[in-house]
């Protein structure tokens, strides 16, 4: 028996389109303030995109970076640019011009599809470069004249492919779909590739994990540079559900949104669910639906959760990195949780969780043996994941590829427990825990007792030197607009929360600093802290 056209087919994540376009051809797709695609316009445009690229000489393997809000092009470009067997690259919009000249280098992009609102750095960028790209500019309504960069724009692009496109990629799987770049908090970033499968396969388990379907509305919320959005720019394809594209996160329209389409689906960091909470009343549109939100990227505190269900949102707390095609583990709902009182209702769903139905591998293990660690809400070690759903490997960087597979196993870096009904709850980052006196404590434990004070909008602990401890927990604290609290309050509150080792010696107010993605950057407030006195 082998293998042929009539029994296999190479899994890819455009096929979603295809057959959205073939089923539901009238299905509102894609909306963008006044803007509305229907799937069949939709697939046509990403044609469109294909076939104008190939005529401009870009072929399987070639790089076409893109850099863009959530905007319709951004959508259209994680269909188009596969579907010619070319690798995507979505840069994060945030970065400086710097990096961005890095990563079109080392990505070795052949095409810039680049919004125009992003003009002047990009410039800064694209003169940095000896060999620069073909540049597309995506006009809008938030451009003016002057700005733009290429030689034409996106739908001078597009005017020039065709809306019946037939293109057989990819031709393998595993040929690369994606190359996304990590942040990096120190060096240069590193490329992550992702295949097709892979991508297929974690889009299917979103659908699974949040109950996307036809009649869902998906609010586009979170970065589609951000791991190609979690990899829901093709889950809710998949569903045949419809795209709301939003170029700002901007509280008050996010909630007119949700009233004006009935959103059902969103999702974000818990820095987003801190701003829908905290937004003032008279912005916060009242809807009488329920929003099912995803949130991940990191821990949302218990307290979070609580306020955002009393607003009408249900959160479902996913957990993954970069190299996982993003969400990994999810915090699936268990019936008997209902009866349990608020506090350890929320408890419980603030741990990470058990795996996607399309992740294959996962444990909690020693990180230099690999030997897996017991189930008892006490042990912990390393999470390690493993299957389908995980990278290739960094671009050009075998070391680090070598390094992050160790055993056989993608190490996360992240430390945590596994309960004994399965659920894995994250402590910390590896290189985020705290040793004081010998002993570890979990940042994440000090944050969420922080995050109970009813003056505390935003809170991170890091490790600060301490001569006679080691180290010592310092908290860095936002308090909400119009509240004053002190050092003393706040560490008086901590002693009814923690056991008295764990208790912040120092106590910082202040704005945090966030990447793109809304992640607190530690390793600045630990710069901060050692600098302290
Ligand atoms: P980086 O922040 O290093 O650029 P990613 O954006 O890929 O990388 O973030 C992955 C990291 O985010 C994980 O390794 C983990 O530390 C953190 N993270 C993601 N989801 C969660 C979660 N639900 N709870 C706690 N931490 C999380």
């Amino acid at each position: 028996m082998n293998k042929n056209n009539a029994n296999f087919a190479p899994l890819t994540p455009v096929g979603f389109l295809r057959r959205a376009a073939e089923t539901c051809p009238d299905k509102i797709a894609v909306i963008y303030g006044e803007q509305r695609y229907n799937y069949k316009q939709f697939y046509q445009r990403t044609c469109r995109l294909a076939s104008a690229l190939k005529k401009r000489g870009i072929n399987r393997g070639d790089t076409v970076a893109v850099i863009a809000s959530n905007i319709p092009a951004m959508l259209e470009a994680h269909y188009g640019v596969p579907m010619l067997g070319a690798v995507l690259n979505p840069l994060n919009i945030q970065l400086d011009s710097k990096t961005i000249s890095f990563i079109l280098q080392h990505g070795e992009a052949k095409v810039l599809i680049t919004d125009c609102s992003l003009s002047p750095r990009i410039q800064q960028a694209l003169a940095m470069i000896e060999n620069p790209p073909l540049v597309i500019d995506i006009k809008d309504n938030n451009c003016k004249d002057g700005e733009l960069l290429g030689e034409l724009d996106y739908e001078a692009l597009l005017a020039e492919g065709d809306e019946d496109c037939d293109f057989s990629e990819p031709q393998d799987e595993w040929q690369s779909a994606c190359l996304l770049y990590t942040s990096g908090t120190t060096g240069n970033p590193k490329g992550v590739v992702y295949d097709h499968r892979g991508a297929y396969l974690n889009a299917l388990g979103n659908m699974t994990s949040m109950g996307l379907n036809q009649n869902s509305i998906y609010l586009w919320s979170l970065p589609m540079f951000h791991c190609n959005g979690w990899t829901f720019t093709w889950a809710v394809t998949a569903a045949c559900a419809t795209h709301i594209c939003l170029r700002k996160v901007d509280t008050a329209v996010i909630y007119q949104l949700i009233k004006k389409h009935t959103v059902t689906h969103m999702c974000g960091a818990p820095i987003v669910m801190n701003m829908l909470v905290n937004a003032a009343d008279d912005i916060k549109t009242k809807f009488d639906h329920t929003v099912e939100l995803a949130t991940g990227g990191a821990a949302p505190s218990s307290t979070v959760i609580n306020s955002m269900e009393k607003i009408g949102f249900r959160i479902t707390h996913l957990y993954g990195m970069t190299e996982s095609f993003g969400p990994s583990l999810v915090c699936s709902w268990k019936q008997e949780w209902s009866e349990l009182d608020a506090d350890e209702r929320v408890g419980k769903m603030a741990r990470q969780g058990i795996r996607y139905v399309t992740s294959e591998k996962v444990k909690i293990a020693h990180p230099d043996t690999l030997q897996e660690q017991p189930w008892d809400g006490h042990t912990v070690g390393e999470l390690m994941l493993g299957g389908n759903t995980i990278m290739k490997g960094y671009l050009k960087n075998t070391q680090a590829t070598d390094e992050a597979f160790r055993g056989g196993w993608l190490h996360t870096g992240d430390l945590g427990v596994r309960h004994p009904d399965g659920y894995i709850e994250i402590k910390d980052r590896s290189k985020d825990v705290i040793i004081s006196g010998g002993e570890n404590i979990s940042s994440l434990e000090v944050e969420q007792a922080l995050y109970k004070h009813p003056k505390i909008l935003e809170a991170a602990v890091v490790a600060k030197p301490h001569d006679k401890w080691g180290e010592s927990p310092c908290a860095f604290v936002t308090l909400k607009q119009g509240e004053v609290a002190s050092s003393e309050d706040i560490i008086n509150f901590c002693r009814d929360e923690l056991a008295h080792f764990k208790i912040p010696r120092t106590v910082v107010f202040g704005p945090l600093e966030k990447t793109a993605t809304g992640k607190i950057q530690k390793f600045l407030l630990r710069q901060q802290a050692k600098e302290l006195e």
